[in-house]
């Protein structure tokens, strides 16, 4: 089954990316990683980084699944807001979490700046806006609660937000610390960055079964055998891969559109990224070269459109959402895709060790800002390879009991 229908932007921006090898015949490692997609990379990344020996198997290329059709928003606030995770877990907990998220933002826009290949990062900051003015009171208690507990946040009224953009909401929060970037850029810059550390990774491997044998895995693919004290999964949106009993997730699909460059984005301040209260939700933001990226319009459904038609008409309605905010922008839509997109019931992610199979490991970041939970997760599988404690662990770990948030 396809993770994607359509025709993606981010692929083509890349003229030649370093091929990896398939596995062919036996070898051994400490920590298998499966999928080699933002997670997976970013995991054997991380791990690389910390001197871990590691080996990651990607079943076709890197950033060939649901990495590919990403719209590259680096975003500390959650599709849940704090507000909402504090009605769900405690506010001190919530709290904690969102800080992770936070950081998370910070050291990805702090990678991303590091990395010796181009990958159109820039820090921005965001826009979330009220859809109705009815939203306005569940806005206030949200800026209320991230100024009370630090957030850079700030809260503007209609006449401010009339001031800097074309359109009018009744209130807004902006918050600082976010960023953009080229999801499939960063990924294959990511994945050279982890091989000069010491990763090794093959592609068009794809994990066949799994032993467990003494002190560890045997991990079969098609052509090779790996042994390996840990197995961590990150297969994006094919969660059964992972196997276990904990991931209970919601497939969904969503959509984009990604505009021919347009002549003068003067009216966009500042190129913040923007999105609002509405579930399911409307985003945008710019590239480098002057396009426009809007995405939203998720429905319950699986499987990705398999029609140019079913697609055009939610393009169409996405290109109208954009018009509706910036009237004068004269934009015409160039790439457009629908794509499956995990959630959980409460928002978070599941990271860490399936307490049924100590040695394996999830690195799932379902959820908007998937890029910040996949940093997460590596970080947590990373820590506990290396026995410390990590402070988030428990809230996202994967036998928590999932309960459904108020905003859903
Ligand atoms: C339309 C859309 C917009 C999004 N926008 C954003 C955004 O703006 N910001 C954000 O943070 N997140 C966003 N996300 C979420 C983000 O795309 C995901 O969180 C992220 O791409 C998931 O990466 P992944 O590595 O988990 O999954 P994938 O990229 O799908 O990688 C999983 C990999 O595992 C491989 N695999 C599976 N099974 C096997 C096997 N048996 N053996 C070997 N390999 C295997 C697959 O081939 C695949 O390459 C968006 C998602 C969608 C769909």
């Amino acid at each position: 089954m396809g993770l994607h229908f359509g025709t993606l932007f981010w692929p083509g921006t890349l003229a030649k990316s370093n091929r990896h090898p398939s596995l062919k015949g036996p070898t051994k490692t400490r920590a298998v990683i499966i999928g080699g997609g933002m997670s997976g990379v970013t995991c054997g990344y991380t791990l690389a980084k910390s001197g871990i020996d590691a080996i990651l198997i990607e079943q076709r290329l890197i950033a060939s699944g649901s990495t590919s059709a990403n719209t590259g928003l680096l975003q500390f606030s959650n599709d849940t807001m704090l507000s909402e995770f504090a009605e769900q877990i405690g506010e001190q907990t919530a709290v904690r979490f969102y800080r992770a998220c936070k950081h998370s933002a910070e050291k990805l826009c702090d990678i991303a700046d590091g990395l010796r290949s181009e990958t159109d990062f820039k820090r921005r900051s965001s826009l979330y806006y009220a859809s109705k003015p009815e939203d306005v009171s569940v806005l206030m208690k949200e800026y209320d609660m991230l100024h009370r507990n630090g957030f850079d946040a700030e809260w503007w009224d209609e006449t401010r937000i009339a001031e800097h953009f074309p359109f009018r909401r009744a209130a807004a929060i902006v918050t600082h610390g976010d960023g953009e970037v080229n999801p499939y850029l960063f990924v294959h810059a990511l994945a050279d960055e982890a091989v000069r550390n010491g990763l090794r990774i093959y592609e068009n491997t794809a994990l066949l079964s799994v032993e467990s044998r003494s002190g560890g895995y045997r991990v079969m693919t098609g052509d090779g055998v790996i042994d390996a004290e840990h197995i961590v999964y990150a297969v994006g949106y094919t969660p059964e891969l992972a196997g276990g009993r904990w991931v209970q997730a919601t497939i969904n699909r969503s959509y984009a559109i990604v505009t021919d460059p347009v002549q003068s984005l003067s009216a966009w301040h500042e190129r913040f990224l923007l999105w609002e209260t509405a579930r399911p939700y409307l985003y945008m933001r710019t590239t480098t070269d002057d396009r426009i990226v809007v995405g939203g319009l998720d429905e319950n459904v699986r499987q990705p459109v398999l029609s140019e038609r079913e697609l055009r008409n939610h393009s169409m309605r996405l290109l109208s959402e954009l018009h509706k905010l910036f009237p004068e922008l004269n934009a015409h839509i160039r790439y457009e895709w629908c794509a499956s997109f995990g959630e959980s019931a409460d928002g978070l992610p599941w990271l860490g060790e399936d307490p049924d199979r100590p040695g394996q490991y999830y690195c799932l970041g379902y959820g908007g800002n998937g890029t910040i939970y996949s940093l997460l997760g590596a970080e947590i599988i990373r820590d506990r390879l290396l026995g410390f404690d990590n402070p988030i662990a428990s809230i996202v770990r994967p036998d928590r009991s999932a309960k459904p948030t108020p905003h859903q």
